[in-house]
């Protein structure tokens, strides 16, 4: 008998606690949860109370034990030419060693290690060994310059620091040492401890008493045998800062059991990944991605998970591709700005391997425009699930998930994510009345009632008020967690994300949203990519102002000109003329973080003649001058 999704949902609420004991017994515990959840201190929750468990145990030991010889991580660098597989047997000891060598240094149980590094294997190494002892690991992308990574050490106080000579990126070495050797000398907290995996790409200094090199004690301590901590299920496993999109990052905390069952479950349900099989997700272990869908997930689930140092544009544009055909991937996980790079590229690049694996690909990070989502369908000849989250859930709070037995499955909708997750309730407010809007397309800010779902963030890392004050009081009235996204619901119940509340316009009146803008203008074939910020207009309050890439630069001054009229017809005709950006200007590429977000707040900064603020997450400082000087003109 099958059930319509809807109702599965429900059920995922009310019947709360036997829905997640169910789910509990995906994983291995070794004292059974005494109760579910506790969620009688609002807006704190917690999960699977008073069992024990480890996160390595169940994503390494427990198919070590079974399976040894199973592949269990893939490692690709196109940057240095190099690829390595480790079996789950290869994968413990491998983890014993590096945690043995971390308890030799002094690390404990609720110790931080902070990790910055690329990704090579000894990144997750290093993120699993914390977890078989106990310690709590902050992963810091590789490649943050020196003040973001000095206010994120000062944040977590490691103990010890996990880093490398060098990175790569599209060929070019970066000197992570003196990065970090700076950061250290800036930052007020000082690790006792800094643990050196030299990949021999660029020479560096060692700070005597302080640096030590890892292949020197990963010999000394080659066999060890380093059993895994049992863990109260609430016991902190890491902490993550946001992408810092919107302002100074937050330290997301999660916990154990709670993140183990919840990514178990959504391995199954919404990835539908079954062991044996490989999961690659072109993401970076700097990013929550990475944690949840890189490390952890796949190998929870008992799959291989690819590993990958590259950029999906060397040696050529289908180089992914490459990778699904050689190692049988099944199912894939990227970013719609890495497919809009992809679609500055031949579409026939799709087609040149076989790709008879792959199931599905699913996107997250930023809106898919149906362009974008229908150009990498087409491409691929494979469902495209785009899933909507964020560092702070851990998981997908809106996507269509395709694998629940018994449950018909919800069809994809180009545009939008989907549908709320089970064990999330969702809802969309009004953000000045708080008044729930129940009818259909009426836009609000989407919010969650709590206690939140298994595997969502348990408070900013040592700053309960402000995981209280900023989630949880957004709303006047409300005591419900905010995304800080905008949203409208459809009659058929399928979610739209708009923006961030900060990117609503208003425009003599009309409140907008640049993603709608965004998406319009992204429809026409000569654009790329687009972003569209709300500036200050003494007439009409805000007016729409539009940043394209083209596909091809327009030949002359009078061809962008051309160009620029068809766009805003373009959004005459769809939206509306309230919508018509007052200009659209041309540049070569648009500024983001290194997560390939959209650095809206900067354009708008900019635009208006204002500070951009933090810059520290921006991926490529050239692209902000770029608008400087093209405004100016
Ligand atoms: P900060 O919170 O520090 O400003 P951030 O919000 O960019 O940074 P993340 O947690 O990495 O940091 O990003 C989550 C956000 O990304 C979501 O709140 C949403 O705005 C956007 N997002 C993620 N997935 C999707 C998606 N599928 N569709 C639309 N937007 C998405
Ligand atoms: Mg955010």
């Amino acid at each position: 008998m099958t059930q319509t999704y809807a109702d599965f949902h429900r059920r995922s609420l009310t019947e709360r606690d036997s829905f997640w004991a169910e789910q509990a017994k995906r994983i291995d515990w070794q004292t059974p949860p005494q109760q579910v959840c506790d969620a009688s201190r609002p807006p704190f929750a917690r999960w699977f109370v008073g069992g024990t468990t480890n996160l390595c145990h169940n994503a390494v030991d427990r198919h070590a034990a079974t399976r040894p010889e199973d592949q269990a991580l893939i490692w690709v660098s196109t940057e240095v030419g190099q690829e390595k597989i480790y079996s789950f047997a290869q994968l413990q000891a491998e983890v014993e060693a590096m945690a043995a060598i971390l308890l030799a240094q002094g690390v404990g149980q609720g110790d931080r290690v902070l990790i910055y590094m690329p990704m090579v294997p000894e990144a997750a190494f290093a993120m699993l060994a914390c977890a078989r002892i106990g310690a709590i690991h902050s992963v810091v992308f590789g490649g943050f310059a020196s003040v973001s990574l000095a206010s994120r050490i000062d944040d977590a106080a490691p103990k010890l620091i996990v880093s490398t000579d060098a990175g790569s990126r599209a060929g070019k070495r970066i000197a992570y040492k003196p990065l970090l050797d700076e950061a250290i000398a800036l930052s007020a907290h000082k690790p006792t401890g800094v643990l050196m995996v030299d990949r021999g790409l660029v020479p560096f200094e060692r700070v005597v008493g302080r640096d030590l090199d890892y292949a020197t004690l990963r010999r000394q301590h080659d066999s060890a045998r380093v059993p895994c901590a049992w863990l109260e299920s609430n016991t902190p496993s890491y902490t993550l800062y946001t992408s810092g999109t919107t302002g100074t990052p937050k330290g997301v905390q999660r916990d154990v059991g709670g993140y183990a069952v919840a990514l178990a479950t959504s391995m199954d349900w919404i990835f539908g990944g079954k062991a044996g099989e490989t999961y690659f997700s072109t993401s970076d272990i700097g990013w929550v991605v990475g944690h949840s869908y890189i490390v952890y997930g796949p190998l929870i689930a008992g799959m291989a998970t690819l590993m990958f140092e590259g950029t999906p544009v060397q040696p050529d544009a289908a180089v992914l591709w490459s990778l699904v055909e050689k190692y049988r991937v099944t199912v894939m996980f990227s970013a719609p700005t890495a497919v809009r790079v992809l679609k500055k590229h031949d579409a026939a690049l799709l087609k040149r391997h076989d790709l008879s694996s792959l199931r599905a690909l699913f996107l997250a990070g930023e809106p898919l425009d149906e362009p974008t989502g229908r150009w990498i369908a087409e491409g691929l000849g494979v469902p495209i699930i785009d899933n909507y989250w964020q560092t702070e859930t851990g998981w997908p709070l809106l996507t269509v998930a395709h694998h629940i037995a018994g449950v018909e499955a919800v069809p994809t909708r180009f545009g939008s994510p989907g549908v709320p997750m089970y064990g999330y309730d969702v809802k969309l407010l009004d953000e000045t009345s708080g008044v729930e809007l129940s009818e259909p397309n009426q836009k609000g800010v989407l919010v969650i009632e709590h206690p939140l779902p298994p595997g969502a963030l348990q408070t900013v890392w040592g700053d309960d008020a402000r995981f209280v004050n900023t989630y949880w009081k957004s709303v006047p009235g409300r005591n419900v967690y905010s995304t800080f996204d905008w949203g409208l619901r459809d009659a058929q119940g399928y979610t739209f994300i708009l923006g961030r509340t900060d990117d609503v316009i208003n425009v003599a009146g009309h409140r907008l949203g640049t993603r709608e803008i965004e998406e319009c203008i992204s429809g026409h074939p000569a654009v790329a990519e687009v972003a569209v910020v709300g500036v200050a207009d003494q007439l009409k309050g805000q007016v729409a102002l539009a940043f394209a890439v083209p596909r091809e630069t327009p030949a002359s001054p009078e061809a962008a000109l051309a160009l620029e009229g068809q766009i805003m017809k373009r959004v005459d005709e769809q939206l509306g003329a309230v919508a018509r950006p007052s200009r659209v200007l041309f540049v070569g590429i648009l500024p983001k973080t290194r997560s390939g977000k959209l650095l809206r707040r900067a354009l708008q900064a900019v635009a208006e003649g204002r500070d951009p603020g933090d810059l520290t997450t921006l991926d490529d400082p050239g692209a902000l001058l770029q608008v400087k000087t093209l405004l100016h003109k």
